[in-house]
């Protein structure tokens, strides 16, 4: 990605900014030998900082209640406050100023935009106005001009009449979601009518072909994914109808880096290069980051798309969070599932793997559980084997035994792990 002058200065400004107002960061940049923004420099020497990790938000807000030494705005100078799902257990408070939460709908309009949603367009979304930052992602469809329909999430009556009575143009709801309700629709015998457009995210799987190919032809709509990362931005990333990758929609506010998720060392930004993605704030106000470790793992590309946009377009591949190692083999659950979804429709898609020991590395044959016709286990076996390079052992189990969320689906259960 190129810098700009103006990207330059921003950052510069942002640095400028942590070493007056947030504790951790200064503390952090002097103790990794950087005195002083001057000493940090420009946008271009970044890969000399260090990282900041997830964990080190939670440390940081536990040492500092409310909101941590790592914010750079005292609580009363927070226009709104949203928190984490807060998976073990304690919420991580994210505040945005005024000045954040316009920035956070602008680059929420260019994602639904570059989605295609248009004014006038009618969209029923499934996210919830509640504590997590995907609510901020609402506002982007008035910035746009929609008639919005928001029905929440876990509501799927709801969302089935709204879908008969108000005829939506689009749809927005992660992909597991998107495909029970087709498969309940199915069963039911409703038509899915007027939605010709299905926007998914909060998950991978919008960006698996296999997966992606099977929502479309259930819906009879054409799929396009987003891709938020709570502590950076909500809706971040979109996929434009050339439907070649998601496209960045914070270009000037935040600044992307892929790295070896491994080693840490910056990889270079080019057509078709795997790495993690690490974010840099421009110019957020209340918790601005540095180099922060999103976990994701993704494809990107640099190259002009053929919609005429040159924004970076990335395909997530994984969560490094999720990730396996099987003998030496890197192992993406996600990937696994998109394998799987060749074999459509004598599978439904879902699988889920259950590791016989804790911790990342692991022992052939890896466990997977995929539902579907128990004859064509074999086959996905030996198709797992040639593709992803590991050795599965597959259980093929009944259609809808495994379990759906309309939120985030789990491909990984360790309950059966030693
Ligand atoms: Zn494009």
């Amino acid at each position: 990605m190129s810098v700009t002058a103006q990207t330059d200065a921003l950052y510069r400004r942002q640095i400028a900014a942590l070493y007056e107002r947030s504790a951790f960061y200064r503390h952090k940049l002097r103790a990794a030998g950087f005195a002083g923004a001057p000493a940090v420099g420009g946008v271009a020497e970044i890969a000399r900082l260090p990282f900041t990790e997830k964990d080190e938000l939670r440390a940081s807000q536990a040492a500092q209640p409310p909101l941590g030494a790592h914010a750079a705005i005292d609580i009363s100078q927070a226009a709104r406050i949203y928190s984490t799902s807060g998976t073990s257990g304690t919420p991580l408070y994210i505040p945005l100023t005024r000045a954040d939460i316009e920035q956070w709908r602008e680059i929420g309009r260019r994602t639904y935009s570059c989605n295609g949603l248009k004014a006038l367009e009618r969209v029923v979304t499934t996210y919830g106005a509640g504590p997590f930052v995907a609510g901020a992602s609402l506002a982007a469809f008035e910035a746009i001009g929609c008639v919005h329909i928001p029905v929440g999430v876990g509501n799927t009556e709801r969302l089935l009449t709204a879908i008969q009575k108000l005829a939506p143009e689009a749809l927005a709801c992660t992909p597991s979601y998107a495909l029970h309700i087709a498969e309940l629709a199915a069963s039911k015998a409703v038509s899915l009518g007027a939605v010709k457009r299905i926007i998914v995210g909060g998950e991978p799987g919008g960006g698996e072909e296999g997966f992606r190919r099977k929502l479309e032809s259930a819906w009879g709509a054409k799929v396009y994914e987003i891709m938020g990362i709570g502590d950076i931005a909500a809706s971040l990333w979109g996929e434009c109808p050339e439907q070649a990758g998601m496209h960045f929609s914070a270009e000037g506010w935040i600044h992307v880096e892929l790295i070896d998720p491994d080693s840490g060392e910056a990889l270079e930004m080019r057509d078709g290069a795997t790495g993690e993605l690490v974010y840099t704030h421009l110019a957020r106000e209340a918790a601005p980051l540095l180099r922060f470790r999103s976990r994701d793992h993704a494809r990107v590309w640099t190259s002009a798309c053929d919609c005429g946009r040159t924004a970076l377009r990335v395909r997530c591949i994984g969560r490094t969070d999720d990730m396996l190692i099987v003998r030496g083999v890197n192992v993406f659950p996600s990937a696994v599932r998109e394998v799987v979804a060749r074999f459509q429709p004598r599978v439904t898609g879902a699988i889920l793997i259950r590791p016989r020991r804790r911790g990342v590395k692991q022992d052939p044959p890896l466990p997977v559980l995929v539902e579907g016709d128990a004859a064509v286990g074999e086959a996905i076996a030996k198709e797992i084997r040639a593709a992803l390079l590991f050795t599965p052992e597959v259980r093929m189990v009944a259609p809808q035994s495994l379990p759906r969320s309309d939120y985030k689906v789990k491909l990984l259960d360790y309950s059966e792990a030693a």
